[in-house]
């Protein structure tokens, strides 16, 4: 049984900010990794009790951020980041679980969120508005493949329960920054969801570790009840952006017929 692990920074517990953190420049960079890859550990220690025998860790973050030599050995390393969607996801997977991941841009009491980069406003595949985490489970539900297991902030993890009732959460820090942030400019929204309230490290993880085996169990006993999507092809796409320098806010339109991989590598 394999199960693909997606992994981001953003929504680690003890992931404080963007300047010291999330670039390799920042301060305190190695030890956002560190904090990550212990996540992941937990997240390795209960799928691997839970019955997966085929664990992959992909490296979700701009600049990458699991440390592999502190990766627990069960698990593999993966950066497939940026290669097209679906993200080097198949259909050798049988499930699909994230860690570390933040909210989709313009989320109220969300710590640090953003699809893809400061610029989105919004992003919606057939009117279902998506992060970061929606479109890798919509291109993961064209493969058949369930989202079983999702860490990170409160706010994020409101947003998976939304688009996904049944998948198991975890949550590792509050975002307590008011407001959407739709009216600043790309610059001035990356500095603007900051501030949260972060749980110890340890503990995250050691509910990261009982929630990610809950997931195993319950996949393991019946898959059916992690759900589909609702959506049907054909696909259409609308980003909005948030204006930038001299870029006002503009709007994107695409259209597939049959498949939303393909549809975003369009963007
Ligand atoms: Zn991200």
């Amino acid at each position: 049984m394999k199960i693909y692990v997606q992994t981001d920074l953003e929504g680690v517990a003890g992931v404080i900010n963007v300047t010291d953190y999330l670039a390799p420049a920042g301060r305190y960079y190695e030890k956002a990794k560190r904090l990550l890859t212990e996540e992941v550990n937990g997240a390795v220690r209960g799928f691997a009790e839970g019955g997966f025998d085929g664990i992959v860790a992909a490296d979700g973050h701009g600049a990458g951020a699991v440390d592999i030599e502190l990766l627990d050995s069960r698990a593999r390393l993966m950066r497939g980041w940026p290669t097209g969607w679906p993200l080097l996801l198949d259909g050798s997977y049988d499930a699909l679980a994230f860690v570390g991941q933040h909210a989709k841009a313009g989320t109220e009491y969300a710590h640090i969120p953003h699809t893809q980069s400061w610029h989105y406003l919004d992003l919606t595949v057939n009117g279902i508005s998506v992060g970061e985490y929606g479109q890798l489970v919509l291109c993961a539900d064209e493969l058949g493949i369930p989202v079983i297991f999702a860490s990170g902030d409160a706010a994020f993890c409101r947003e998976a329960k939304e688009l996904t009732p049944w998948v198991e959460t975890v949550v590792g820090k509050v975002g307590t920054t008011p407001g959407s942030g739709d009216e600043l400019d790309a610059d001035a929204y990356g500095r603007s969801h900051e501030t949260a309230v972060h749980w110890h490290p340890e503990l995250v993880r050691r509910r990261i570790e009982e929630a990610a085996l809950k997931a195993a169990r319950r996949f393991h006993e019946d898959p059916s009840q992690f759900g589909r999507i609702d959506i049907e092809p054909p696909y259409k796409l609308v980003a909005r952006f948030r204006k930038h320098g001299d870029a006002e806010p503009h709007e994107v339109e695409r259209e597939h017929p049959s498949s939303i991989a393909e549809l975003m590598d369009m963007l």
